[in-house]
């Protein structure tokens, strides 16, 4: 008979083999989702003996994650800045390169008290549940134009008992922001940045199985930023902050963008690749045509 730890020893060693590069990671990931037991009860549990259930179940994760799928879309959860989270293909899987954008907003609430935020693309709600469960007196809004993107936000708000402060919108970022909106102290947004022609050329694990619409910037990938800086910032206040995370070699273009909406701090943020990952733009002069 096995125990538990012999399923995860084999399982990781399959990984290993197929080049997975945290193969104990998601081993642990597979099987804790395999057992139906949160990751810390499944380390608990590694001398005990497992069902039959448990043993075919195991196996057949494996081999969906060998074929390819990714980890998060098999166990339908994921961890982001220390928030578990419930995922599938409707959404991103959260990447920790999120997490620069989203420590840079948090820090920015610090100095803020009430502050009302909104996240634009919000997919899971990563970056805006990782918010407000750090800033314990802020009021997030999740906008995604996917509904089914939304109900899953909605699910991680409330098995985060966040859904008091978190209400969810529906919203298209190419489009100008309904009026009853308000104006806010922080927008963030994770938009999609892969321009058009290289999304056949991405990681079959992102290109076969994350959804297209969360990656798609159009041609040259800046679209959803022109769109933000073009129609959001009605609905920013003067005092208040834009977060945003970009692509390789897109810092650039986002600083431009900026600077000619009249932003005089625009901050940058490197990931720990040394990618400059997330922007943050504040103190907007607005010029006449805006007031
Ligand atoms: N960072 C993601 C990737 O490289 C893309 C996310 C996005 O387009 N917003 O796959």
């Amino acid at each position: 008979m096995k125990t538990y730890n012999d399923v995860y020893l084999e399982t990781r060693r399959a990984l290993r083999f197929a080049g997975v590069e945290d193969a104990g990671f998601e081993a642990r990931i597979l099987l804790s989702a395999a057992a139906d037991k949160r990751p810390e009860d499944f380390l608990r549990d590694l001398r005990l003996y497992p069902g039959e259930d448990f043993v075919q179940r195991s196996k057949e994760y494996l081999d969906r994650r060998l074929a390819g799928e990714p980890a998060a879309y098999i166990a339908g959860s994921w961890e982001f800045h220390g928030l578990e989270l419930e995922i599938n293909p409707n959404v991103l899987i959260p990447r920790s390169d999120t997490e620069v954008l989203t420590d840079a907003a948090i820090d920015f609430l610090r100095r803020r008290n009430g502050a009302r935020v909104l996240d634009l693309c919000t997919g899971s709600g990563c970056i805006g549940l990782a918010v407000a469960a750090a800033v314990p007196d802020c009021r997030v809004v999740l906008a995604d134009i996917d509904r089914r993107a939304l109900m899953l936000a909605k699910r991680n708000a409330l098995r985060h008992k966040l859904s008091q402060r978190v209400l969810a919108l529906e919203a298209d970022v190419l489009a100008p922001p309904a009026r009853q909106l308000g104006q806010f102290d922080l927008i963030t947004a994770n938009p999609p940045y892969i321009p058009t022609g290289e999304i056949e050329g991405l990681d079959p694990s992102v290109r076969d199985y994350e959804p297209w619409t969360a990656l798609d910037g159009g041609g040259d990938g800046l679209d959803f930023y022109r769109a933000i800086f073009a129609r959001w910032l009605p609905v920013l206040k003067p005092e208040g902050c834009l977060a945003l995370e970009c692509g390789e070699g897109q810092s650039e273009a986002l600083r431009r963008f900026g600077a000619r909406a009249g932003f005089t701090e625009i901050t940058p943020f490197r990931d720990t690749g040394g990618t400059e990952r997330a922007l943050t733009f504040q103190g907007r002069i607005q010029s006449e045509s805006d007031i």
